[in-house]
């Protein structure tokens, strides 16, 4: 049994590193160790129950063992081996699930009803930015979201790049980050605008197929793990949106980007640039506002999963004063026709929130809203967990399975049944180790 699983253990951590570079600052590996009794703690969990990340229904009564920075047995308490020695950590009334998965973060970003998104590309220092941002990734983490995409740095450069290795090395405590640097948009599309003379960017400008291909070696080469670009945007504040990059600078950046070995994400909110980008391949559409049947047809046709961030556009009206009561303003009616939309054509649906735009911590705001807007809880939970690390290409995430990274998060109550538990977070596991609740070192002066 212990042969099979570290057979198991073994096929999935190869494929695992490779894919996320150099392990900087892990914690050493049962696969590092060769032959001989495994030093490595082992932690068996007793919650509740255990969302598998993969199967609808909750599992009554299984136990998780964690050996190092994996798991390494998952089932019913009476067919899995407790390890001598193991500590045991008891979650009564809990239900563990694979550490959450956010699809499109901004941590470089704060709310902008505190500080408008002008004045935090323009005013904000690029040190305020970096530190405020450690904050956002501890209050991520301690969200149960264990791995975040983050699309775009929004003016701060390769900030995120940085953000990331000092998470990996453990200078500060965050999530797993996919990071896309400073992002591709077509000259005087994104902003800042509407200034007399010229003024910093929210991202770098870049126009033609052979500038493009220069930017996203550029960007790729400063550490961006995914390439992002804006298919359409507002040419002028308060106007809709329109296509910026033609379909011929759409299909040279992908090229490019999947020659390099990544993926490409569009921002996109107009059906000609939804449509633009799916046939140039990207990996994922951000938005869709006005996403219509046929181009969310075409869009499961190419495979292309949607990221519908419901709550950046509940939260900007929110902050604008909306209280939510009905009649709703008609930029979230939108929303719902969209995603309903998206459902009916059968798209593959990213959990992505656009977080940032609303507070860190605050990520599962998107999840109730796929729920309310017409998603049963279970799949948005399968879309959070094991559906994100498939359409993010993360193998060893996302499922509670022998072999796969330990990040793993406990919460209060049944989310199959009611999706608000996931915001009741009682603990939360990275990589084997505690890092809230039962079983957690307890911080030191001046530790965060
Ligand atoms: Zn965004």
């Amino acid at each position: 049994m212990r042969l099979q699983l570290l057979a198991v253990l073994l096929a999935v951590a190869g494929p695992a590193l490779a894919q996320d570079g150099a392990p900087v600052g892990a914690p050493v590996g049962a696969e590092a160790q060769g032959g001989g009794p495994s030093p490595e703690p082992v932690v068996v969990l007793r919650p509740a129950r255990v969302f598998d990340g993969v199967e609808p229904r909750p599992h009554a009564g299984w136990v998780v063992v964690v050996r190092g920075e994996r798991i390494s047995a998952a089932g019913p308490a009476a067919q899995v081996a407790v390890p001598s020695g193991a500590r045991v950590i008891d979650l009564p009334g809990q239900t563990l699930m694979p550490g959450l998965i956010e699809g499109h973060s901004h941590l470089l970003l704060h709310p902008y009803d505190r500080t408008s998104w002008d004045d935090q590309v323009l005013r904000e220092p690029e040190a305020l930015r970096v530190a405020r941002a450690t904050v956002h990734a501890r209050d991520t983490l301690h969200a149960g979201f264990t791995t975040v995409r983050d699309l775009g740095s929004e003016g701060a450069g390769y900030a995120d790049v940085g953000l990331k290795a000092a998470i990996e090395r453990g200078i500060v405590p965050g999530p797993r980050m996919l990071v896309a640097g400073p992002a591709l948009v077509a000259s005087g599309s994104y902003g800042p605008k509407g200034f007399a003379a010229a003024v910093p960017q929210g991202a770098e400008e870049a126009d033609g197929e052979d500038a493009l291909v220069r930017a996203v070696r550029r960007q790729i080469g400063g550490g961006a793990d995914v390439v992002k670009v804006y298919a359409d945007y507002r040419w002028r504040a308060g106007e809709d949106s329109r296509p910026t990059y033609t379909q011929a600078e759409l299909r040279r950046v992908v090229e490019v980007a999947a020659s390099a070995g990544r993926p490409v994400v569009a921002h996109a909110s107009t059906p000609e640039g939804m449509r633009r980008a799916a046939l140039a391949g990207v990996v994922t559409i951000e938005h869709g506002n006005a996403g219509t049947p046929e181009v969310f047809r075409l869009m499961r046709e190419r495979k292309v999963a949607f990221c519908p961030t419901l709550a950046a556009t509940d939260a900007i009206r929110r902050y604008r004063g909306w209280n939510g009561a009905a009649p709703e303003p008609a930029e979230i009616a939108e929303k719902r026709r969209s995603f309903r939309a998206a459902l009916q054509a059968g798209v593959t649906l990213c959990m992505g929130g656009d977080v940032g735009v609303y507070a860190h911590g605050e990520n599962a705001r998107e999840m109730a809203l796929m729920v309310d807007y017409g998603m049963a809880p279970a799949q948005v939970l399968i879309a959070a967990t094991s559906g994100n690390a498939r359409i993010f290409g993360l193998a060893d995430r996302g499922a509670v399975r022998p072999g796969l990274l330990a990040d793993l998060v406990a919460v209060d109550g049944d989310p199959v049944r009611d999706i608000a538990a996931v915001r009741n977070v009682r603990w939360v596991m990275k990589g084997g180790q505690v890092v809230r609740g039962p079983g957690a070192p307890v911080a030191g002066p001046g530790e965060p």
